[in-house]
């Protein structure tokens, strides 16, 4: 490997193509590897854009790559500004409510979601030197931006946003599997589930988590402020500023005090969704109640139980993608739906 940390740490990749992807991002760093998007990774290396996303976000993680937002010219696609990742999510920087000037067409436009791409640079060179004859010839943005490599395209974005590492999702595995106890007392009991639920939601991308906030009247179990502005529609909208969850590691079906609670607490703060999060099914009444809240105060109070963190642990489904599903139900009072319903045609 030119890239030693692609060998050392465990990934889900198939060997042939972290082969593959090691050399060919070795020999780009050797030009100063710029503005690399998913889709050109896919054409050159002849690999699907998921993967190709995939293996980015990855490289992003161990610090190989810098993520950047380009912004491009609605009318002449010409790159009118690089944004730095920690710069773009600054309330201040709010690109869709300002005029960007192009200097091909030598005008002032507006950008919407369609004209910000996801794209990354070479952050650090590889271990060893590449022989430049041996690797394969590099056109500079040959097939580069596509409209799937931008925020319109939910499906990036969410992965982009929600992306545990292997060793995140053995650590959430193993707490998930202690979710039983033994347990010393009721304390530790509780603990457990606060904990997996609190570092589950961690792994949202500029999000923080606290299990220490209080109002003048009650505890919250975990409270996470997502710090995505609203640029774009997605899930991400409903979650920002914040949501509320309240985590209840009982056996027994949650008892609908626990919904008053905390549609409470959403109807009286700046929070749109809560979660109660238990370990059975909630019962009939609790959506019920749910859907009349939801239609009164546009609170969204959603239930995850077991059967979910599987979904999302075991089967490793995308947070965000779920928490949409499970929004969904509650919005549109269809609580028998399940996820695989709207599960892509191509996949
Ligand atoms: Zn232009």
């Amino acid at each position: 490997m030119y890239y030693k940390i692609f060998s050392k740490t465990t990934h889900k990749f198939e060997s042939d193509i972290i082969n593959k992807f090691d050399l060919w991002l070795a020999s780009l760093a050797e030009k100063g590897g710029r503005n690399i998007t998913a889709s050109r990774v896919a054409s050159e290396l002849n690999i699907d854009f998921s993967t190709a996303s995939d293996l980015l976000v990855f490289s992003e993680q161990q610090e190989i790559l810098n993520r950047v937002y380009i912004i491009r010219c609605p009318e002449c696609d010409f790159i009118i500004e690089r944004i730095p990742e920690n710069v773009f999510f600054d309330p201040d920087t709010n690109i869709l409510d300002k005029k960007h000037f192009c200097n091909s067409c030598g005008e002032y436009y507006n950008v919407d979601e369609e004209d910000v791409y996801i794209a990354y640079d070479i952050a650090k060179r590889p271990d060893k030197a590449v022989d430049i004859n041996e690797t394969p010839q590099n056109e500079e943005n040959k097939g580069n931006f596509t409209q799937a490599d931008s925020l319109a395209n939910i499906e990036h974005l969410y992965k982009i946003f929600f992306a545990p590492s292997e060793s995140a999702y053995n650590e959430l595995l193993s707490m998930m599997q202690r979710l039983d106890g033994p347990f010393e007392n009721t304390t530790e009991q509780g603990h457990a589930l606060d904990s997996l639920v609190m570092k589950l939601i961690g792994n949202i991308k500029n999000s923080l988590c606290s299990t220490d906030i209080k109002t003048t009247t009650n505890q919250i179990d975990c409270s996470a402020i997502i710090g995505i502005s609203t640029l774009f529609p997605s899930v991400l909208r409903e979650l920002e500023p914040s949501f509320i969850i309240e985590c209840k590691n009982e056996k027994t079906k949650p008892a609908i005090g626990y919904f008053s609670k905390l549609s409470d607490l959403v109807i009286n703060s700046d929070s749109k969704v809560g979660i109660l999060w238990t370990r059975k099914k909630a019962t009939k009444s609790f959506f019920e109640k749910s859907y009349h809240t939801y239609l009164k105060s546009e609170a969204i109070i959603i239930n995850m139980f077991d059967d979910d963190l599987h979904e999302l642990l075991v089967k490793r489904t995308n947070l965000l993608d779920y928490l949409s599903f499970k929004i969904f139900q509650v919005t549109h009072n269809s609580f028998d739906s399940n996820f695989e319903m709207f599960h892509k045609n191509d996949e």
